[in-house]
């Protein structure tokens, strides 16, 4: 049985890894020369780490298991964190549940309604209804307006940018629920984690047992057209060539899907239009001292160009990132915004500027080096009915399936939300992955 995935970060690698069987060839094409996509790393020049800040939580169960399964449960490091709120020109510790429900901006009935917000969240089951109302329409009718301004609407710019004003209710749902995870093991307070050496470490292990799991990993390849075989199965076009698989599993973003598929194999026409994505533009500052206490901090001010602070040294060892404090200072935009496109210089510009106007006791000689990441594709908008827009697992052909970020309907965007993804494609599907169809049974059908 030969199996070809396309996409090379998180998902494609965690669901080769999962398939992987004595009789079965699995081919991942990934189209970057590095593993990893989003989850990847990038040289800072004295060290290694991931491109975007990356934070494993203790409720993380089905990546945990998966770091298990490869052997990597002892590269795992645990650390108590801060998360902080900036109002008013003024920094708040967020970072437990009392300090989160004694938030000074808000006053005794705002705090209240803040709380009731929470649990009313905690308690929601069907999430279905929440798509039909936008999440600033349910923060304000379950909250109120003031708990709103002050505390939610931060929160909805640093995850969603401007574009938080067409996303659905379903967005604080998830939200609420992976944060209030976090902190249910360790004393209401935040208990976060990492691997050592960052994602890189993952990647490294699994290109290490890749070969003898019988998974060829082709970097540097992108997948140019999938279409049907009319002998059953499916093609794969990709640098000049064309190669024939028994199953094909797709895991890269919707846009590539548009642009690569036989309309034969799926009708995005109906399914898959109207898929948007968030990207990100992430300036790194590495500095000689630490100038943030939190790992997160959401920024509620317009005039600060970025939406968030991640002190990622809160959290990872020093050691590790060439003895500097490392920060990331993320900006969330539609995929198509003129900003992810400015010179790398002019957002350095125009980061530090905001950056010094929050600290203003950070100096330019205690910034050793600034780079600027960014990504196109991150995030699907969850707007309105949004579970009605994606492409589903299952296609027009048997034996081509679509497995990506664009289904989480009703989870966050994360590698434990992946690895639970993986696991029920394979739950739902393996038999018909383990099938391989005789191509009469194929011709009958059509
Ligand atoms: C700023 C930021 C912060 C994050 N923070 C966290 C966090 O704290 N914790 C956490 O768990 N997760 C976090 N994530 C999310 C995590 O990185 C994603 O969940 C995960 O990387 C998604 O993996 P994926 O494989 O589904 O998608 P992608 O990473 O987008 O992978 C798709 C792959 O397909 C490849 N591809 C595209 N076109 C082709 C083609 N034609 N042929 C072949 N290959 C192709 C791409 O190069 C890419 O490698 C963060 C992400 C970002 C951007």
């Amino acid at each position: 049985m030969k199996i070809g995935i396309i996409g090379g970060g998180f998902m494609g690698l965690a669901l080769a890894q999962k398939l992987a069987a004595p009789n079965r060839h699995i081919k991942v094409f990934e189209g970057q020369a590095q593993m990893g996509g989003l989850a990847t790393y990038h040289d800072y020049h004295s060290f290694i780490w991931d491109r975007f800040y990356h934070v494993i939580l203790p409720g993380d169960t089905f990546l945990l298991d998966f770091i298990k399964d490869i052997g990597l449960e002892g590269q795992l490091a645990w650390k108590k964190t801060y998360t902080g709120v900036y109002v008013d020109k003024a920094f708040y510790s967020v970072s437990n549940n009392k300090e989160f429900l004694l938030f000074p901006p808000l006053n005794l009935i705002q705090k209240f309604r803040l709380a009731v917000t929470i649990l009313y969240a905690s308690r929601i089951r069907d999430w279905k209804r929440m798509e039909k109302l936008t999440v600033e329409e349910w923060l304000i009718k379950v909250g109120g307006r003031k708990t709103y301004e002050k505390f939610w609407k931060p929160l909805l710019l640093a995850k969603l940018g401007q574009a938080y004003r067409r996303v659905s209710a379903v967005f604080i749902w998830t939200y609420i629920r992976r944060l209030f995870e976090a902190r249910n093991s360790s004393a209401n307070q935040e208990q976060m984690g990492y691997i050592k050496g960052g994602y890189k470490t993952v990647f490294d292990r699994l290109a290490e047992i890749f070969p003898e799991q019988g998974v060829d990993l082709r970097l540097s390849t992108a997948v140019e057209h999938i279409r049907p075989d009319k002998d059953g199965g499916i093609i794969i076009e990709y640098d000049g060539q064309e190669e024939h698989f028994d199953k094909v599993i797709f895991t890269a973003p919707v846009n590539v899907l548009e642009k690569t598929v036989d309309p034969a194999l799926a009708n995005l026409k109906q399914k898959g239009k109207g898929v948007e994505y968030l990207g990100v533009v992430c300036m790194i500052v590495l500095t000689h001292k630490p100038f943030t206490p939190f790992y997160v901090l959401n920024i509620a001010d317009e005039e600060i160009p970025f939406t968030g602070v991640i002190g990622m040294s809160t959290l990872v060892d020093t050691k590790e990132t060439g003895n500097c404090y490392m920060t990331y200072l993320p900006k969330y935009i539609l995929s198509d915004d003129p900003i992810l496109r400015k010179p790398d210089e002019e957002i350095k510009a125009w980061f530090l500027d905001g950056l010094m106007k929050m600290y203003p006791a950070l100096k330019k000689e205690d910034i050793v080096d600034v780079f600027i990441n960014r990504a196109f594709k991150v995030q699907p908008l969850q707007v309105l009915n949004y579970s009605e827009k994606i492409p589903q697992m299952e296609t027009l052909h048997p034996d081509f399936f679509v497995l990506n970020t664009s289904q989480f309907v009703n989870d966050t965007l994360n590698n434990n939300s992946v690895t639970r993804h993986v696991n029920n494609f394979l739950e739902s599907f393996s038999k018909k992955i383990s099938t391989e169809r005789p191509v009469q049974s194929i011709a009958q059908e059509k």
